[in-house]
């Protein structure tokens, strides 16, 4: 059986980074990453961006270059679903029925695009985003496909829309609350990146709920629960996702939605880290509340301070979230957690396509939405990081440099 003094099971962000950072901090032991999917490491981003758009070939979303692992050695086996964890022995098991065994287990496994629970989920045409092969099958179908809808108004479902609009493809998009973005942004936010796509072209369905994906074998429109019938071509579903935790649950870890990890990423198991997308954790920018963070942010982040404790190192978490999104011309970017806040303020002028939102909690700076406006996203970081208390007036007043306050 082969033994590994670290063994990383996922192969996208944070396993990478996590390997990467031990290698970086000098660990001279063996590592493996056991991964399902067939490929190196690679950026997910992009999936939904310049990937789809074809703008960018996949050798240009390696996260390294392919030697690298070999270079760095670290084993790569791709691949390989790991369906259980024995904590005790040591060791893990793939789908394949390779036992491999570990000295320190990091769990990096994110999770699986959300499915629809309706009727017709299964019908061809219906596509999630998670992954390379989602998006390559979307792409074969796409020249066929004129009129598509897009189930679900979070980032993936928006960045969608905007690539199948450059494409001309007809499009419509479907969310069930009555905003777009409910789950990460402000009000402000959402009507401007609803305005954006409508000027764009995209018919945007609130407050909208799916009954069933209609079609034989094939979808041929999505019906909606108040009977109504939107043809497609296409469906794309980007309504979350599922955390890929079972096997680390059913080995005893705690957590449900996510595997649950203290500051330094360890969870309830010894030897066991876990970190990224899977990871639920008590953040302090979510006032203390356990949560998964899915960002690329998160994901690197946390892999460092797994390599660190890993190492012997002092190492906890506490990293300020940030995100980003491209769709058309605008570059969105988000820094700190706005749920909860108790008052929102606008600086700029949406009109004119640059302009922040700041979310304050208790008088405090907790997040800032910033449409092409890199320079108020950088300084924000500062705001948000320290909790600063500024005055509103000069937040609301872009004449105001955020640096200024932050200093
Ligand atoms: P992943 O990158 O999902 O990697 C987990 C890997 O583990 C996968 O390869 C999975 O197949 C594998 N795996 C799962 N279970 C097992 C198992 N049992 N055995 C073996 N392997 C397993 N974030 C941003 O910050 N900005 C963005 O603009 C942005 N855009 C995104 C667009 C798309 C389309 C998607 C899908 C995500 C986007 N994200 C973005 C989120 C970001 O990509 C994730 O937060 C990040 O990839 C999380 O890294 P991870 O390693 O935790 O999970």
């Amino acid at each position: 059986m082969p033994v590994f003094d670290v063994l990383i099971v996922g192969g996208g962000h944070a396993g990478a980074q996590a390997a990467i950072a031990l290698r970086q901090r000098g660990f001279a032991g063996s590592i493996a990453i056991v991964g399902d999917e067939p490929l190196p490491p690679y950026e997910r981003p992009p999936l939904s961006k310049d990937y789809l758009a074809s703008d960018k070939p996949f050798e240009r979303i390696l996260i390294r270059p392919a030697t690298f692992w070999a270079e760095q050695a670290i084993a790569l086996l791709t691949g390989r679903l790991v369906t259980t964890v024995d904590a005790d022995a040591r060791t893990v098991t793939t789908a394949d029925g390779v036992t491999l065994g570990y000295g320190t287990l990091v769990w990096a496994t994110g999770g699986a695009a959300r499915r629809l629970s309706c009727g017709g989920a299964d019908l061809g045409g219906v596509h999630g985003i998670r992954n390379r092969a989602d998006v390559d099958r979307l792409q074969t179908e796409l020249p066929d496909a004129t009129q598509i809808v897009v189930i679900g108004g979070g980032y993936i479902g928006l960045e969608a829309a905007a690539v199948l609009r450059k494409f001309g493809k007809q499009v419509c998009l479907i969310e069930a609350q009555d905003r777009v973005l409910a789950r990460v942004a402000g009000v402000d936010l959402s009507r401007f990146v609803e305005d954006m796509h409508r000027q764009q072209g995209v018919a945007i369905r609130l407050d909208t709920q799916v009954a069933c994906v209609e079609g034989a074998t094939r979808a041929t429109g999505v019906r909606l629960s108040d009977g109504e019938a939107i043809p497609a071509d296409l469906v794309i579903v980007g309504i979350g996702i599922v955390p890929a935790v079972e096997p680390l649950l059913a080995a005893g870890a705690a957590g449900g939605n996510g595997v649950r990890v203290d500051a330094a990423c360890r969870t309830t198991l010894p030897h066991i880290f876990a970190i990224g997308d899977c990871a639920l954790h008590a953040n302090r920018f979510a006032g203390g509340a356990e949560i998964r963070v899915e960002s690329v942010q998160n994901a690197t982040d946390q892999a460092a301070v797994a390599a660190r404790a890993i190492m012997g190192e002092d190492a906890a978490y506490d990293a300020v979230p940030w995100f980003w999104s491209n769709q058309y011309d605008l570059k969105l970017q988000t820094v700190g957690l706005s749920s909860g806040h108790d008052r929102a303020i606008l600086r700029g002028d949406p009109a004119s396509g640059k302009f922040s939102i700041v979310y304050l909690r208790d008088g405090r700076v907790v997040a800032l939405d910033c449409a092409n406006n890199v320079k108020d996203y950088v300084a924000g970081r500062r705001l948000v990081a320290d909790g600063v208390i500024a005055s509103v007036e000069q937040l609301a007043d872009p004449a105001v440099p955020l640096k200024t306050i932050a200093a």
